[in-house]
C-alpha cells in the first residue's frame, strides 16, 4: 500500500473528531472507512451510545417525561442496540445503567440554547463538522455539554495529572474544537465544557482554558498533517478493540488472520 499517495483525496476531506480518533485507533481501519469508503457493521457500544443520545435529545426537544423515555428504552432497546457486547455482564450493566439514568433524568443546570446542534466551520483552513449535544446558557455565559456513555472521572486534585485526568483532557479536545464554532456563531467562547456521563451518572463541568483551546487547535492541525502524509496505513490488531469496537472488522484481513491463529 506504501507506494500509493492518497493525499489528493485526503486534502479534500471535511474533518470531524471521530474521523481523527479513528486514525489513532487503527490506521488500517481509517483507510477502509475513509479511503475505501466501506460501510461497516453497527457495533454494540456505538449503537448503545447513539440510542441513549437519541432518547436524551427527545427529553429536551419533545419534552418527553422520564416514564415515556423508559417505555421507549424498553420497547426499542433490542432493535436499536445491535452487535455483541463482550459478555452478558457488560450487556446487563449497560442496559441497567441506561434505564436507571432515564428513570431519574434531570435537566442540565442551564437554559437550553440548542440541542444536537450541527456545527460546520473552518479552523485554520481545515473544514470541520460536528454535533454539539447540548448548548446551554446561564447568566449570559455559554456551556457546551456532551453526553457520554464512557465513565469519565472528574479531575483529581493531584499536582501531577492522573491517568483519568489525561483521559479527560483527551476527550475535552473535541469540545474545545466545537468551542471555535460557538465563538464564530455566538461571538464568545463557552464558560465551561461539560460531560454528562449518564451511566455513572456523573456530570463534569470543566472551566474553559485558553491554553487547552490553543493546544486542541494545534492538535487538529498536526493530526490532519500526519494523516495526509500517511501512506502505509498499517493495522493495529488488538483483540478487544478489533472484536468489539471496530466496525470495519469484517473487511479486515489482518483480523481474520489473527483469529485463525488464536
Ligand atoms: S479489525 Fe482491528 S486491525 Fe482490522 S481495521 Fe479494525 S481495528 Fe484495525
Amino acid at each position: 500500500m506504501g507506494e500509493v499517495n492518497y493525499a489528493p483525496i485526503i486534502q479534500e476531506m471535511t474533518w470531524s473528531y471521530s474521523r481523527i480518533k479513528a486514525f489513532d485507533d487503527c490506521h488500517y481501519r481509517w483507510y477502509l472507512q475513509y479511503i475505501r469508503r466501506l460501510h461497516g457493521k453497527d457495533m454494540f457500544f456505538a449503537s448503545y451510545g447513539s440510542f441513549m443520545h437519541k432518547l436524551i435529545e427527545l427529553y429536551y426537544k419533545e419534552d418527553k417525561s422520564a416514564k415515556q423515555l423508559c417505555e421507549m428504552y424498553l420497547r426499542d432497546f433490542r432493535s436499536q442496540v445491535v452487535g455483541w457486547a463482550p459478555s452478558k455482564t457488560v450487556f446487563g450493566n449497560y442496559f441497567k445503567s441506561g434505564l436507571q439514568y432515564l428513570k431519574g433524568i434531570q435537566p442540565f443546570p442551564y437554559n437550553m440554547v440548542a440541542i444536537e446542534k450541527r456545527v460546520d466551520f473552518n479552523l485554520s483552513g481545515i473544514p470541520f463538522i460536528g454535533y454539539i449535544d447540548f448548548l446551554g446558557e446561564k447568566d449570559g455565559d455559554l456551556y457546551v455539554v456532551d453526553n457520554k456513555s464512557r465513565n469519565l472521572k472528574p479531575r483529581s486534585t493531584r499536582s501531577n495529572p492522573t491517568k483519568s485526568d489525561l483521559e479527560l483532557d483527551d476527550y475535552l479536545k473535541q469540545l474545545y474544537l466545537y468551542s471555535a464554532a460557538v465563538e464564530q456563531e455566538y461571538g464568545k467562547l463557552p464558560k465551561s465544557l461539560c460531560f454528562n456521563c449518564f451511566r455513572t451518572p456523573v456530570f463534569i463541568e470543566e472551566p474553559f482554558k485558553e491554553q487547552a483551546y490553543a493546544e486542541s487547535k494545534q492538535w487538529l492541525f498536526n493530526k490532519v498533517e500526519e494523516i495526509t502524509r500517511e501512506t502505509d496505513f498499517l493495522p493495529s490488531v488488538e483483540y478487544f478493540k478489533c472484536t468489539y469496537l471496530c466496525e470495519m472488522r469484517d473487511f479486515c484481513d489482518y483480523y481474520r488472520l489473527a483469529q485463525k491463529k488464536r
